[in-house]
């Protein structure tokens, strides 16, 4: 039996082992891949990880990868099926049953996809799920956002301040986000708002050159020139099989504040998985960090 597990080997994972080894607690890593990183690894340019400007996802991720290696955190490779909880919490994985004392789920969350046409193609290349991530590399050009929340309200206004002209584009003529945040959109001079619009295609061959959308009240197809396609059509955490073990909100979040504690004592939550109101890799680092304090207190007791 173990000290600690983590399952998940992003941001908040690798640095909850550092922080768990550190700590003198026999810690093991459980993530799907081999390398971990998380969505981090998809990321072209990491411009906002404070003391590290301009490094890439992948260099970030092989970064706190060998830390964590460096501190004798160990890996197991394999996928979390479910967990029991008691005096101590039993995890059945596709590559067997683990025990330890506590544990922290560190497993993230995955932006919803178009499932268009260049979508996957040009992913990196001009299509993201993260205006604040990537945003900057739009500077002086033009960008659509896609979506009608408060993500593609606030990637919308946050591009603004940088390029040329956003395109906002909405399937309804409604939005679903905050009115404060729609009253500012509205009032910002170079975003134009293409409502009752979905996407169709996206175009390009190394870099983003169009997007394709419908009007789906007339049915009218347009393409708009633009150098970048922001898609903020909401995110899932995939927690299915927590259902009716731990709390989680509407949207399968778990439910856990800065210091990583659930519903259920020796279960703790950091990074993207988490209820929170803002998912960078900061954040998620700090997460892991406070989550091992966590728990060290029910450990010690
Ligand atoms: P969201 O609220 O679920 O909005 C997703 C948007 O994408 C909706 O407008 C939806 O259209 C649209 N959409 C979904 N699937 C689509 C598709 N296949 N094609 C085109 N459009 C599609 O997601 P979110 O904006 O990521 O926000 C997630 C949650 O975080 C929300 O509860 C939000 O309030 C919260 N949040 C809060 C803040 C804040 O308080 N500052 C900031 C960010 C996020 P429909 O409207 O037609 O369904």
């Amino acid at each position: 039996m173990r000290d600690l597990i983590i399952i998940g080997a992003g941001p908040a994972g690798l640095t909850a082992g550092i922080y768990g080894k550190r700590a003198g607690l026999d810690t093991l890593i459980l993530d799907e891949s081999c390398i971990g990183g998380g969505q981090v690894m998809t990321t072209y340019d990491v411009d906002n990880y404070p003391g590290l400007p301009g490094i890439s996802g992948m260099d970030l991720s092989e970064k706190l990868k060998s830390h964590a290696d460096e501190a004798g955190v160990e890996f197991k490779m394999g996928t979390l099926a479910g967990i029991e909880t008691g005096d101590t919490i039993k995890l059945h994985t596709d590559s067997g049953e683990l025990e330890a004392k506590a544990i922290i789920i560190a497993t993230g969350a995955t932006h919803n996809k178009l499932g268009i046409p260049g979508e996957e193609e040009l992913q990196g290349m001009g299509v993201s799920y993260c205006a604040t991530c990537d945003g900057a590399f739009f500077r002086g050009r033009t960008t659509a956002v896609i979506g009608g929340g408060d993500v593609a309200l606030e990637d919308a206004l946050f591009l603004a301040r940088g390029c040329k002209k956003v395109y906002l584009v909405h399937r309804r003529d409604a939005f679903r986000g905050a009115k404060k945040l729609e009253d500012k959109v509205r009032a910002t001079e170079n975003i134009e708002l293409v409502l009752n619009t979905v996407p169709v295609s996206v175009q390009g061959e190394d870099s983003v050159s169009g997007l394709t959308v419908r009007n789906v009240k007339t049915g009218e197809e347009t393409v708009l020139t633009v150098d970048g396609v922001f898609v903020a059509v909401g995110t899932h955490p995939i927690t299915d099989y927590l259902k009716g073990k731990l709390e989680l909100d509407a949207r399968g979040y778990i439910v856990a504040d800065e210091t990583g504690k659930t519903s259920v004592p020796g279960v703790y939550a950091a990074g993207d998985v988490r209820t929170k109101a803002l998912r960078q890799i900061v954040t998620a680092a700090a997460d892991g960090a406070n989550a091992v304090e966590s728990v060290l207190e029910y450990i010690n007791g």
